[in-house]
């Protein structure tokens, strides 16, 4: 976003506007902090803003401030659609191609609303007239914090707007830890508590904060890892069937596959998940060094996402996927060796 578009925004952000925030299908922490962060930000200054998901998030982020104004477009399209042709500006945000916003795809595509993308998932889509896209970024909410430098406004941060950040921040980092955690993360971060984000809170409310089940559900997934030592691959199976055995809940796998990249020596980790009823398996693909998981997930999974990080599915059984994915592999020895 170079200086005229910020003006240009700047401008728009004279006058009260409607605004609708938008974060990607199954959002998590990053895509609710980022959202709800702008929604409070937006607010204050006069502003109507109203956070709509494309579907429902995990139990461990209902407690973010301003969680319960979210609209849910599944649960309420109608009401939805209504706020969205209200809207002056739809700022779509933690994704960066409307296919990632599931059901609300077509409205979104219909729609002729200004759109402004604030995201760091690599190989951005064209359709926002603003873009501030930077995949070195570790975290859209981090974006969020410098977007609101751009804007000259870092002062206004309240309590509830640090809170929001940090909790994006705390999670796309693995809580500070992963390659895209920076110099310039700790001191927004440093800021953010300053600003009145209580973080040992924080990091209660959304790690410490577990059911007996999702436990129970980490130690059957640690008991199917697997690890191909030839491949520095280590991977995680979880059928229907032991979901189900831990009464599943949306987010209760959340970082499960981190354990298995955690394996001395592996590279490259992903977690199948079978989702039965809609017939596909999700796949969660992690790696550290440079093996480059949003690339294996374009070309394997239908999928994508960071260098480190990224997502897929398989529309075909579990078995099948776990036979293509091993039958995949070797195409990759020379870059899991280097
Ligand atoms: P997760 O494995 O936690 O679902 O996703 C890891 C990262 O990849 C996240 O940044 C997420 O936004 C991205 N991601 C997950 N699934 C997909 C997908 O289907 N397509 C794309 N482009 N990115 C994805
Ligand atoms: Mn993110």
């Amino acid at each position: 976003m170079n200086q005229s578009e910020i003006d240009q925004l700047k401008s728009l952000l004279t006058e009260p506007v409607n605004a609708v925030i938008v974060p990607h299908k199954n959002p998590d922490g990053d895509a609710m902090g980022s959202c709800l962060g702008l929604s409070h930000y937006l607010k204050a200054h006069g502003h109507n803003a109203v956070v709509i998901a494309p579907n429902d998030y995990p139990q461990f982020l209902k407690w973010i401030p301003g969680n319960d104004e979210v609209v849910i477009f599944e649960y309420n399209r109608m009401k939805a659609l209504e706020i969205m042709e209200e809207a002056d500006l739809i700022f779509t945000l933690d994704f960066n191609d409307l296919a990632r916003t599931g059901e609300m795809e077509n409205a979104l595509k219909e729609s002729s609303k200004t759109m402004v993308m604030i995201d760091h998932h690599q190989q951005p889509k064209d359709y926002a007239k603003f873009v501030y896209s930077d995949p070195e970024i570790c975290s859209t909410s981090q974006m969020i914090y410098h977007f609101l430098e751009k804007l000259d406004d870092v002062s206004s941060i309240s309590p509830q707007i640090a809170t929001c950040l940090y909790v994006g921040i705390m999670t796309d980092t693995g809580s500070f830890r992963f390659a895209s955690t920076t110099s310039t993360t700790h001191r927004v971060i440093a800021d953010l508590i300053d600003k009145g984000a209580n973080n040992s809170e924080i990091h209660i409310n959304v790690y410490d904060n577990q059911s007996f089940n999702r436990l129970q559900l980490l130690g059957q997934a640690l008991n199917n890892l697997k690890v191909i030592p030839e491949y520095h691959t280590a991977y995680i199976i979880l059928s229907q069937d032991e979901l189900n055995r831990y009464q599943f809940k949306k987010g209760d796998t959340e970082g499960v596959v981190n354990y298995a990249l955690s394996v001395q020596g592996v590279k490259f980790a992903l977690i199948f998940i079978e989702h039965r009823q809609e017939g596909i398996v999700k796949i969660s693909l992690r790696s550290k060094c440079g093996f480059d998981v949003n690339q294996f997930a374009r070309n394997h999974f239908n999928g994508g996402g960071h260098i480190n990080a990224a997502g897929g599915r398989s529309n075909k059984s579990l078995e099948q996927t776990i036979e293509d994915f091993i039958t995949i592999l070797p195409k990759y020895k020379n870059d899991l060796k280097s």
